[in-house]
């Protein structure tokens, strides 16, 4: 298997190419052309299986199909991760793979000011990558609308849920349009996982690597 058999544009293979990523990873293999199909997602993977670009490839090339441009306070995919450290980690790979997009982003967590946060929202933001508790709080100071969001990520669901962040989860689902795409990755799946994915995903595809 290639990225390109993969079905991945020029731009991002382009990018793969300067990183040398030569062979998509199990996890890449399957979760890049069902995420591209549209559907949702249930993915067992640690961390160093390329889990990232698994959901980053695909998840930019939706967006640059799409080409519309995000609008005041929009946010057209959010990434929710547990930590800050991963929050930036994250952040560093959309910009590495979407180097040859145009592209808004942003990484928000929680322990830094604010203010710079909701300022880079103003305009909308394509891709948000951040730790819940600071995406509830952007949502209370109305910095951040859901309404035009096509696609959520968990990341690393089983750590978001041992760091306590289920009742955060749960608020921020409430308040995202139920018509999304949904994309949940986690190392473990024990039942607080499945049953968070029950009340999440659509006809989810599973993968386990
Ligand atoms: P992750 O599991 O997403 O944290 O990725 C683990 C590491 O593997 C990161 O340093 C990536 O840059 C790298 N990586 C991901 N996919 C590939 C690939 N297909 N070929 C080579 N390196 C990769």
């Amino acid at each position: 298997t290639t990225f390109s058999s993969l079905g991945l544009i020029t731009p991002l293979l382009q990018a793969l190419d300067a990183l040398d990523y030569t062979t998509p990873t199990p996890v890449q293999a399957q979760a890049i052309p069902a995420i591209l199909a549209g559907r949702d997602l249930m993915a067992a993977a640690q961390t160093g299986t390329g889990k990232t670009a698994g959901f980053a490839l695909p998840l930019l090339q939706r967006l640059e199909a799409e080409g519309a441009r995000p609008a005041g306070n929009m946010v057209r995919s959010v990434v929710l991760v547990p930590t800050r450290e991963l929050a930036e980690q994250v952040h560093k790979s959309f910009a590495a793979y979407g180097k040859h997009m145009p592209l808004r982003t942003l990484a928000a967590y929680g322990g830094v000011s604010i203010n710079p946060q909701m300022m880079a929202l103003r305009k909308g933001l394509d891709i948000l990558v951040a730790t819940p508790g600071r995406l509830l709080d952007l949502h209370q100071k109305n910095a951040v609308k859901f309404n035009g969001l096509q696609t959520l990520v968990l990341d690393e669901a089983d750590r978001m849920l041992d760091l306590g962040f289920s009742r955060e989860l749960n608020a921020l689902l409430a308040l995202m349009p139920a018509r999304r795409q949904t994309l949940l990755f986690s190392a473990t799946f024990s039942d607080a996982i499945r049953l968070l994915a029950a009340s999440m995903l659509t006809d989810p595809l599973s993968i386990d690597t």
